[in-house]
């Protein structure tokens, strides 16, 4: 990469750039507002009178535990490249992108303002009767069609090297697969938590499977993952679902991402009272019903493998990403309550008791998950064990 020619826009040189790009009219009065969250990422908003579009830009910084540290602006080249590739296998589920450039390390894409991110809508009460049809579609096609069975061995190989992320795993690797599970700095969490912090960290059952879910996320190079699908990184409306932001994007296990959607929808249904959580597992029912009918329609339509008509191989493999899913879930469900990056769904309960109830039960659910993920076979039944966790 090229640092010299990297700059970080500010709202001024980002309306220079659209208009030097053809996208407005030199004489166009634009507005530009940044409207990330500011702490990886730039994102202006830039509207003129007909039209609008999004710049984001990497920055060469996070600002992690109060501190800088140094990322690769790599992960917007990965990003612009994992949105065109998404695009293409599930276009009606992308931004679409209008423009991106390696050295400045930004994709322009649609404006999807006119919809929420769907964290912020489910906590506001918002119920997106569409949302786990479409997510299931998004994730069974995109990983699918990246997948050995859709490209064959040796292009799908191919493919795979350019998507090697390796600093944006990193993040991963520590966050959600390590950190929580030790009485690490990066952690993050109240005192009235410590002591069921601790007996976590006590477990060696729990670190012993969350050890085995990690080697799966360091090795299975299954299809190309979103790498960072909660509900943060959804918008969403009555109609419509747009998936962003996938910077984390690698090739990883097949049931990540539907495991970190199902985990966020679990840990906003912990924040809800229980007459209003019905819709969630619903969606949490509806994602994995969708997910393994697509899935298994792609299959049928286009497989290289040799062993695709052999009797019980695509249902075994099925069976084999819903167990890893359920294992990873519970992971999330850990990791966004004690560990670094929290969710506003939890943080957000006002009432000091309530909140702290419903991150013990998010930590005693999702060690569930981990521990007895071989147990679960349906979504049915992890909502059930959920459920008893209440
Ligand atoms: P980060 O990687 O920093 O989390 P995101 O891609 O998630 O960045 O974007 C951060 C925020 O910027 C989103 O939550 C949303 O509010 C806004 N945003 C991002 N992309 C778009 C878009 N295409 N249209 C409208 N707003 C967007
Ligand atoms: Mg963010
Ligand atoms: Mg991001
Ligand atoms: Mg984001």
């Amino acid at each position: 990469m090229n640092m010299s020619s990297y700059e970080s826009l500010t709202t001024g040189s980002a309306v220079s750039l659209v208009k030097k790009l053809g996208l407005f009219a030199e004489s166009e009065t634009l507005s530009s507002r940044e409207i990330g969250d500011g702490n990886l990422n730039y994102v202006f908003h830039i509207k003129g009178k007909e039209k609008s579009v999004i710049v984001k830009q990497a920055l060469p910084y996070a600002k992690v535990v109060g501190e800088s540290w140094p990322l690769t602006l790599e992960r917007a080249d990965i990003e612009n490249r994992a949105l065109r590739l998404q695009g293409k296998f599930a276009p009606d589920y992308t931004p679409k992108v209008y423009y991106s450039d390696k050295d400045l390390a930004i994709t322009i894409m649609e404006d999807l303002s006119h919809l929420e991110i769907a964290r912020t809508g489910f906590i506001n009460g918002e119920d997106y009767p569409l949302i786990a049809q479409h997510t299931g579609e998004f994730i069974a096609r995109t990983l699918y069609s990246t997948s050995d069975f859709a490209m064959g061995p040796q292009e799908k190989k191919k493919l795979q090297n350019t998507f090697c992320n390796p600093e944006l795993c990193d993040i991963t690797e520590g966050l959600v697969f390590t950190d929580p599970f030790f009485d690490a700095e990066t952690n993050d969490f109240e005192e009235g938590l410590r002591p069921d912090a601790e007996k976590l960290w006590q477990d060696s059952n729990l670190k012993l499977h969350t050890a085995q879910l990690k080697r799966l996320f360091l090795t299975s190079g299954d299809a190309l993952l979103h790498g960072d699908l909660h509900t943060g990184s959804i918008f969403a409306s009555e109609t419509e679902t747009k998936i962003i932001d996938p910077e984390f994007a690698f090739y990883g296990p097949f049931g990540f991402d539907i495991a970190h959607f199902t985990a966020n929808l679990f840990m906003n249904a912990l924040s809800r009272e229980d007459s209003r959580r019905e819709p969630l597992y619903a969606h949490i029912v509806t994602v994995w019903d969708v997910f393994n009918r697509e899935f298994t329609r792609l299959w049928k339509e286009n497989n290289t493998e040799a062993f695709a008509k052999t009797e019980g191989y695509l249902e075994w493999l099925l069976a084999d990403i819903f167990e890893q899913a359920a294992g990873f879930m519970g992971l999330e469900m850990i990791r966004r309550t004690i560990g670094l990056a929290h969710v506003k769904d939890l943080d957000g309960i006002e009432d000091e008791a309530a909140r702290l109830q419903a991150k013990q039960r998010s930590l005693a659910i999702g060690a569930r998950f981990v521990k007895e993920r071989h147990q679960f076979t349906s979504a049915d039944q992890l909502v059930s064990a959920f459920q008893e966790g209440l």
